[in-house]
């Protein structure tokens, strides 16, 4: 399912108004950065209700949330010390951020953005684009946003070739192998052992480690 973006709205606006706008949030969490080119640094995350997908391997209750304000949001944030945020869902590009940017912006954050990329993002929105296309899950799905800091695709089998037209929108590209909790641990050091493998044989994808899920943290 393609839903069109939210986000292409007006990005001027007054303090007062982006207080007020409302976000359906299901947790904001301080945490380090576990996956991808920005693991290790501490984030505050913003993980947003509802996605337009369905992956059998997710492992957000993104179904569960209650709505709160942009002050809200913003008092969550500041009580953190890092200056770095994260976008994460279910797809918070469903929402318009433009209100949360400016909040943020003004206050000197590092905004990232964890998308399914089926929802082109704007220009000058996000610091740090990071698309986790799920067209080997979903192969009718359309790729709208096609350019961004990180390319992280879930490694569950699929032909590298199904990235060839999109990959060089992006700086760096990441195989990730699908972690199941709910498996064994064979199951899932059998991904792990396929995904080395296909990272040895294609050298210009590096490996992506949930390392938070190791480390028993959020
Ligand atoms: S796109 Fe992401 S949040 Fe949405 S169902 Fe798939 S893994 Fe979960």
């Amino acid at each position: 399912m393609v839903i069109s973006s939210p986000g292409l709205q007006n990005h001027q606006g007054d303090e007062q108004k982006d207080l007020e706008a409302t976000y359906n949030i299901v947790e904001i969490f301080h945490s380090v950065q576990g996956e991808g080119f920005r693991a290790g640094i501490p984030h505050v995350f913003i993980r947003f209700g509802r996605c337009n997908l369905r992956c059998e391997w997710c492992d957000t209750d993104f179904d569960t949330f209650t709505e709160m304000t942009g002050k809200e949001i913003l008092d969550a944030v500041l009580q953190y010390p890092t200056k770095n945020v994260v976008f994460t869902g279910g797809e918070p590009m469903l929402n318009d951020l433009w209100a949360l940017n400016r909040l943020l912006k003004s206050r000197d954050y590092h905004l990232s953005i964890e998308s399914n990329g089926t929802i082109e993002i704007p220009e000058n929105l996000i610091d740090w684009i990071c698309i986790s296309p799920k067209d080997q899950m979903y192969p009718n799905s359309i790729l709208r946003q096609q350019t961004g800091d990180e390319l992280k695709c879930v490694y569950v089998g699929q032909p590298l070739e199904m990235y060839d037209e999109i990959k060089s929108g992006f700086v760096h590209k990441y195989l990730q192998p699908c972690y199941h909790e709910g498996e064994s641990v064979e199951w899932n050091g059998r991904n792990f052992a396929q995904t080395e493998q296909i990272v040895k044989e294609n050298p210009e994808w590096r490996l992506s480690l949930q390392t938070h899920k190791w480390m028993g943290i959020l």
